[in-house]
């Protein structure tokens, strides 16, 4: 993951632009992608897809006529979506152009304006405080103009109507943990489900500009997807160090909250939760009330939250590939949990079963509870509550173990017709 992170990294990614193509080449040479093209100025609920942005160099030169600043050298250092300018200018009117953060002196502050026309480079503040009054010229060659903007999808069929949506997104220029983390995880996340046999879900895995790309997106998808989608997460900051943090769908009490919290609690993350709010990444659009999708945000550390986060030292050092496999793993905990989660029922609910009679139980008797071995324990849990009711995930929540540990106990018991899986769609 962290190899192909590497290789996207230095591409000058935006909302729309050739950053976005080759990104979405390079997935497509890993996992099949199928890329959905919308042209500038196409209307999309209430906004409208923008001319697309490219740019060839941005430079500014020093009153000496040597080059200061050099976009190649770093793409966050060019505004994203700048127009073009060729233009001389003291240094009062330079600084009007010129974003810096104060409060991290020394880093490159990541800045966009998409949909107003301006210019401007990001630059550190102690490098802006240094120069020198006099005459600069800033050459920016960049184009804006009628094109479109894409975005690209991975699909795994499963004959079901319900899909799971992973959600990345593909327009931050060189950051790794912010963006880029989820798509190389979500990369390596097809793969592994696409090896998986007997799932209940089709999966559906979006690389899109935030926001605008995701709108376009569920804009074209709007009549079918409320109906079709089960659940997604947003796949963004999984690569650093941090504490895993999980940010819930916008309905409290939805299955996939339920099941994050459960293993949450098993991993000592209680306090790792967060309810939702509307602000942050795509999920501000999937928990829109006209969707309200069940999609909450697993990441480790939050964006915004970690003092890296969008500028230049959220670079190939923050992020580990040791992070990403914990994130990734993580990710197919929660997918396999959910998959293994649903309600049964006893075929003949009155008093226990007598055990023994299907080799369910140990030969001798006697001992107290504590005594019962742990599988054990576990049936008699599954067998209590398939009452047709309560789900998998309750019974976890309320014994104390895991939905995978219970599911394959519970694949037993139906094997001896003990109990029965509630189908409902
Ligand atoms: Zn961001």
């Amino acid at each position: 993951m962290h190899d192909l992170l590497t290789e996207l990294f230095p591409y000058n990614r935006s909302i729309t632009g050739d950053g976005v193509r080759k990104t979405l080449s390079r997935i497509g040479q890993e996992i099949p992608i199928l890329e959905t093209r919308v042209k500038s100025g196409t209307e999309v609920f209430d906004w409208t897809v923008p001319l697309e942005w490219n740019v060839k160099s941005a430079k500014i030169y020093g009153p000496d006529g040597s080059t200061i600043v050099d976009f190649d050298h770093n793409n966050l250092l060019l505004m994203s979506y700048s127009i073009a300018v060729d233009e001389f200018m003291p240094l009062e009117r330079l600084k009007e152009h010129i974003i810096s953060d104060q409060t991290r002196p020394d880093s490159i502050p990541y800045s966009t304006s998409y949909y107003k026309d301006a210019w401007a480079f990001c630059l550190p503040f102690s490098f802006v405080e240094k120069l020198p009054e006099g005459e600069y010229r800033v050459v920016i060659d960049s184009t804006k103009e009628q094109g479109e903007l894409i975005y690209g999808e991975a699909y795994i069929d499963n004959q079901s109507n319900k899909t799971v949506l992973i959600s990345s997104y593909i327009c931050h220029p060189s950051m790794a943990n912010d963006s880029l983390s989820g798509v190389v995880l979500a990369v390596e996340l097809f793969k592994e489900i696409s090896r998986l046999k007997n799932l209940k879900y089709n999966y559906r895995f979006l690389f899109a500009p935030e926001t605008i790309g995701t709108i376009c997106f569920l804009h074209k998808n709007r009549k079918t997807i409320k109906q079709s989608v089960e659940y997604g997460l947003v796949a963004t900051c999984v690569g650093d160090a941090g504490q895993f943090t999980y940010k819930k769908s916008r309905t409290p009490n939805s299955d996939i909250n339920r099941i994050i919290e459960h293993i949450f609690v098993q991993k000592g993350l209680n306090d790792r939760i967060r309810n939702f709010s509307p602000l942050g990444s795509d999920e501000r659009q999937y928990c829109s009330p006209g969707f309200n999708l069940d999609v909450g945000v697993l990441t480790k550390s939050t964006y915004g939250q970690f003092p890296e986060y969008h500028t230049n030292e959220d670079n190939l050092d923050f992020v580990s590939e040791a992070s990403l496999r914990e994130s990734l793993n993580m990710y197919t905990q929660v997918l396999l949990s959910y998959e293994a989660n649903c309600r049964y029922a006893r075929i003949q609910p009155y008093c226990e079963p007598q055990l023994g009679k299907y080799h369910l139980y140990r030969t001798t008797g006697g001992g107290g509870e504590d005594n019962l071995d742990t599988i054990l324990q576990q049936r008699m849990w599954v067998l209590n509550y398939a009452d047709g009711e309560t789900d998998l995930i309750k019974v976890a929540t309320l014994s104390g173990f895991d939905i995978l540990d219970l599911k394959s106990v519970a694949d037993e018991l139906s094997r001896k017709n003990l109990i029965e899986e509630i189908k409902y769609d």
